[in-house]
């Protein structure tokens, strides 16, 4: 194996730490000492925070997120202020999710549709989208939530791996993504359809068969007891973002509401008096493990914006909304920095207590900027689908590395691990050492199945360990440093170089936005790197401008490992998820097959 890189380290630590804060915090953190918070946990007393059905009848994620506040005297809070893409608002309380959602469950089991059935929403950020979600844990179904934006094929594929027997959508996306496919989906044998936001006047056209959701939702009882549901069984199936390859199907079960629910408490800081908002959608799993349930389970006020992103929006909701805690994407970090500061200081933030953010590495630049441009910094964390929720964060009361990931959340036993010659799986303990990211599997969220796929499932595991796909390394501190998806990493000169650190060093350069960078095979050096960068608002590309930034690169990183050549893009491609697709930049420049690009959200 070759040497891996000897500067990466120093390439990440370059800005200072940014130390805990010590006094003056508005709110006291739920987790004030994480390494007494790390001593003190067990899953077991983790899971007593939450209630379990009445009558000891087992544990449903719904009865968690909603019901339970209802008994606590909690039915008129708001739980969810929806803005619409137009302007319209909504407010619903826990008692109205509560009610609509037992609507949705009595509609179920109206409708036949049983116990591990599985319900599928096509739909943008609508209130119905997370009555339905929350209808169908009560009623023991599988929610399945998928991107509004998918074209057909896509939504063809999920609709039929998952084994759809409902699915939840608007006349328009029914008949733009479903309709000419539905005589290939016998399973799928009830579509509800919900009103498209914006289009009032005139009643969309019912295709044949659909049930109107309104109306059947009128005529259903808003009282629903729960049936028993077992901790064990499923409630969610999540496609994974597809950056890799062809998206997988994760299968969770309502113990994962335990995770859910403590990881927006340690992690997030969720306190009852938070307005919280996650940016994600719920087509992607941050979107519902934190953009439906933990918010929920612990009871805060949370803001759904149906819009899609746009900077200015954005600020205007996080001022208007009086926003607190806010969870979002590295993607949309960097397209707020590429909008510029000057945006940033025309919003009253003051509210905004603490921020976070998943999905790719973020940046070193990209936490400071937050300091410096938003008055606190970035608290990157790592998870994955298959994960079900956070598993390693900057939590609030501690120091904050910028460029690292965090330290391993209390209950998770992570480590550094290489697979030996024979298959053996050797745990790393010298710090500093690069490897494959790996958990000690046991904690709720975590994934059960990949639908219909035993076999890769089972691959996932070995010697006591999940393994997560992903390098990294930890420092003496214990905290996480990414280093890239093991499909991602480039070969050059004898160096392994992950891609996050040589992207880190191009977007130190003030005029980039964005880099996506592979490698390309090359006679000499194995593999060269090519960067593809997008720039932000006020530069424009120029041969001056390639050759600074790609002479910043070399002085960072040295001429072995600096990229050798560069190209300017308008846009980078991207997952639905706001994921860099690294392997679709190099199919493309290397003229091989793009593989499946059903998660694509859209072609630059
Ligand atoms: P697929 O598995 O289909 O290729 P995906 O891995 O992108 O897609 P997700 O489950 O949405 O699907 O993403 C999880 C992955 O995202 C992680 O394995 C990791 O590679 C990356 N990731 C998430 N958070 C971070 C983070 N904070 N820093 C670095 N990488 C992260
Ligand atoms: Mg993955």
């Amino acid at each position: 194996m070759a040497d891996t890189i000897e500067s990466a380290a120093e390439v990440l630590t370059r800005l200072p730490i940014i130390r805990k804060p010590r006094s003056g915090l508005a709110v006291a953190p739920n987790m004030p000492d994480y390494e007494a918070a790390r001593r003190a946990f067990s899953w077991e007393a983790a899971r007593r925070e939450l209630d379990g059905l009445p009558g000891g009848r087992g544990l449903n994620i719904a009865h968690e997120a909603v019901d339970r506040h209802l008994h606590a005297g909690l039915g008129s809070k708001i739980a969810m202020r929806w803005l619409g893409k137009e302007g319209s608002r909504r407010a619903l309380t826990y008692r109205e999710l509560a009610e609509a959602s037992n609507r949705f469950a009595n509609l179920l089991a109206r409708l036949g549709v049983g116990k591990g059935e599985r319900v599928f929403a096509l739909l943008g950020r609508v209130p119905e989208l997370y009555v339905a979600a929350l209808g169908s844990f009560k009623a023991g179904c599988v929610f399945c939530p998928l991107f509004s934006a998918f074209g057909p094929e896509p939504v063809r594929a999920r609709l039929e791996i998952g084994d759809a027997r409902v699915l939840v959508t608007n006349a328009a996306l029914y008949q733009r993504k479903v309709a000419a496919a539905r005589l290939a989906l016998p399973g799928l044998r009830h579509v509800l359809l919900v009103p498209e936001t914006g289009v009032q006047e005139t009643r969309q056209a019912m295709p044949a068969g659909a049930i109107d959701l309104a109306e059947a939702l009128a005529d259903s009882s808003g009282a629903f007891a729960i049936p028993p549901t077992e901790p064990e069984d499923p409630a969610l199936l999540h496609f994974t973002s597809g950056t890799t390859g062809r998206p997988k199907g994760a299968l969770h079960v309502h113990a994962a509401v335990v995770a859910h629910h403590i990881t927006g408490r340690l992690a997030l800081d969720l306190h009852a008096e938070d307005i919280f908002w996650c940016t994600a959608d719920p087509g992607w799993v941050t979107g519902t493990s934190y953009g439906l349930i933990a918010p929920l389970t612990n009871g805060v006020t949370m803001v759904v914006d149906e819009g899609d992103f746009d900077a200015e929006r954005w600020y205007r909701v996080l001022a208007e909304e009086r926003v607190s805690v806010w969870y979002t994407a590295p993607t949309a970090v960097r397209m707020m920095i590429r909008a510029g500061d000057e945006m940033a200081r025309r919003y009253d933030l003051k509210p905004l207590r603490f921020m976070a953010s998943v999905g790719e590495p973020l940046n070193p630049e990209a936490v400071e900027w937050g300091r410096t441009a938003l008055g606190r910094p970035f608290h990157d964390n790592w998870w994955q689908t298959e994960t079900g929720g956070i598993m390693i964060a900057n939590f609030l009361a501690m120091d904050i590395k910028p460029g690292s990931m965090g330290r391993a959340l209390p209950g998770i036993e992570a480590a550094i691990v290489r697979r030996a010659p024979g298959g053996a799986i050797q745990v790393i303990d010298a710090p500093d050492e690069q490897g494959e990211l790996a958990l000690r599997p046991g904690w709720p969220s975590m994934f059960r199945a990949y639908v219909n796929e035993a076999e890769r499932y089972a691959k996932c595991f070995s010697g006591g360990w999940y393994l997560t796909g992903d390098l990294a390394r930890r420092d003496a501190d214990g905290y996480y440093w990414f280093v890239g998806r093991a499909d991602d990493v480039i070969k050059t000169s004898g160096h392994l170089i992950g891609p996050f650190e040589v992207e880190s060093v191009l977007m130190e350069h003030p005029a980039v936005a964005e880099a996506g960078v592979i490698g390309k095979p090359d006679p000499m050096a194995f593999e060269v790197i090519k960067a593809f960068v997008t720039l932000k608002s006020g530069h424009s590309p120029s041969e001056e401008l390639k050759r600074s930034i790609l002479a910043h690169a070399r002085k960072r990183l040295g001429a072995a490992i600096a990229p050798k050549e560069m190209e300017f893009k308008p846009n980078l491609p991207k997952t639905r998820s706001g994921k860099i697709m690294r392997r679709l930049l190099k199919a493309r420049e290397l003229g091989l097959p793009e593989g499946d690009i059903s998660a694509l959200e859209r072609d630059p």
